[in-house]
């Protein structure tokens, strides 16, 4: 088959003064009927430095600039754990329509009906997909939803009178959890997870006592594995008073199976920039809603979204709310699109999103298990985890191939994570791949495994095709140059 690759033209591009040419414009105004009057800087300062240019000039500088970068609507970006898949244009254009683009949060909820509306179906919609009474919108990000979820806990514990000092945290969880337990004054217990790659319930029971507030688990974990056990350690927090946290950032494998909220979980958070179709990645506004059970709605952020018979309106009259975790209300731009995401897949369309997540990553664990070493041989989920151990022989890593493929025309998998697996190279392909794009990967990598054992030290140079080849990565961390 043949490989996408990156032959092909790859411009530099100068700064745009560079391109500047005095006298240059881009547009041309009517004559105007006033006399032209000179400038005077000493009434304005000096005028701005800005670059003379053609259209031309400004359309070509953007149009190569935006060719030197790599998305998901330019090839396939398998990066594990942050669902880089290809999101449906028609949620942009909703999102931005007049109507909400427009709106304005001080217009008053009188006047903003319909945004509440939306808001309001939207929380009742993530509320069936994960199976919790409640959700708030307001949290900004994974992270941010699990500091909202973690600060509740917190109040929970306080309002039964006594606060607890730890939390459980399996080596299997997103990094971000132990961090959002700091946040919130907890000292994190890491648990290891069994050799399955899963939380084993005797690790949790051996842990777990009166001063744990409780327990975070990411489902499915960063090994791509679903937690079978999640029943059985979610008893066991319940029974000395705990409550369960759970990283729900991978929804798309389970939307439609599993409500996270029928296992036991107490609090959850979604990512809509992973899940529900807003761009992740980009460093654009993300959403992280979070459902909760009963018994902690009364901890909920303010405001809330609340409807009386056909009105809906904002309340914060909540005596025992954790506060705000956000000004307005969260990025609703965001929540548009998720809204107009779940209302055209529907639940069936969800469902089928989720299994094809799912077959698409086991299709590549079982093609390419013989070629890499898989360390977790069983069903996985939405991504499959492997390593570098085959190729060590030949001296070559996982960041050799992830290089590598960079020339094949691939958006490398993640590295070296999740970090219960050495030199792990985690692969999602998610649900928005086609079989074609999914067989070129496989060949690819696949390739590369026969250049490792053939011609080694030509991989320690990739990569070849593209516009800068390998760099020193903490250079180019700590002194970029974003010059091109
Ligand atoms: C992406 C991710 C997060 C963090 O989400 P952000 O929006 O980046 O803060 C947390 N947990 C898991 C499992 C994730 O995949």
């Amino acid at each position: 088959m043949k490989q996408p690759g990156t032959s092909g033209l790859i411009f530099n591009e100068p700064q745009l003064w560079e391109k500047s040419r005095e006298g240059r414009c881009a547009i041309s105004l009517p004559r105007a009927e006033v006399e032209r009057a000179e400038f005077d800087p000493s009434l304005t300062g000096d005028a701005p430095d800005l670059p003379q240019l053609s259209e031309l000039d400004v359309v070509r500088h953007f149009t190569r600039l935006s060719q030197w970068n790599f998305g998901v609507d330019s090839g396939m970006y398998p990066l594990g754990s942050c669902t880089m898949k290809y999101n449906p244009k028609t949620n942009e254009v909703q999102a931005a329509r007049q109507g909400f683009a427009g709106a304005h949060p001080l217009t008053g909820d009188e006047f903003s009906q319909g945004a509440l509306r939306l808001m309001y179906e939207l929380e009742q919609l993530l509320g069936e997909i994960t199976g919790f009474p409640a959700v708030t919108l307001q949290p900004a990000a994974g992270a941010h939803g699990e500091l909202a979820g973690m600060l509740m806990i917190h109040a929970y514990h306080a309002k039964q009178g006594r606060q607890r000092s730890k939390i459980l945290i399996p080596d299997t969880a997103h990094g971000t959890n132990p961090a959002s337990a700091s946040l919130c004054g907890y000292e994190s217990i890491n648990i290891k997870s069994g050799p399955d790659g899963i939380l084993e319930p005797e690790a949790v029971a051996a842990v777990m006592d009166e001063d744990t507030a409780g327990i975070m688990i990411t489902n499915p974990n960063t090994l791509g594995l679903f937690e079978n056990n999640i029943k059985e350690v979610c008893e066991i927090v319940h029974a000395k008073g705990g409550l369960v946290y759970g990283d729900g950032a991978n929804m798309n494998a389970i939307m439609g199976v599993v409500k996270p909220g029928d296992l036991g979980i107490d609090v959850l958070h979604l990512n809509l920039h992973k899940t529900f179709s807003t761009p992740h990645g980009g460093g654009g506004p993300g959403s992280g809603p979070v459902g909760v059970v009963d018994k902690l709605i009364p901890f909920l952020p303010v405001p809330r979204v609340e409807r009386d018979l056909d009105t809906y309106k904002f309340v914060t009259d909540c005596p025992d709310t954790i506060g705000r975790m956000h000004t307005f209300y969260g990025h609703f731009g965001v929540l548009v699109k998720a809204y107009a995401y779940i209302l055209s897949m529907g639940g069936e369309g969800l469902t089928n999103a989720s299994k094809y997540a799912v077959l698409n990553a086991n299709y590549i664990k079982e093609s390419l298990k013989g070629t890499l070493n898989l360390p977790y041989d069983r069903p996985c989920m939405h991504e499959c985890v492997f390593n570098d151990k085959h190729q060590q022989e030949y001296h070559i890593t996982t960041m050799d191939m992830a290089k590598r493929l960079l020339d094949y025309g691939f958006h490398p998998p993640t590295v070296y994570f999740p970090l219960v697996v050495d030199a792990a190279f985690m692969v999602e392909p998610t649900e928005t791949e086609s079989k074609e794009y999914i067989d070129q990967f496989i060949d690819a990598v696949k390739a590369i495994a026969k250049e490792a054992a053939e011609t080694p030290e030509k991989l320690k140079k990739a990569p070849m095709l593209t516009k800068v080849t390998r760099l020193d990565e903490v250079t180019a961390a700590r002194k970029p140059c974003l010059r091109g």
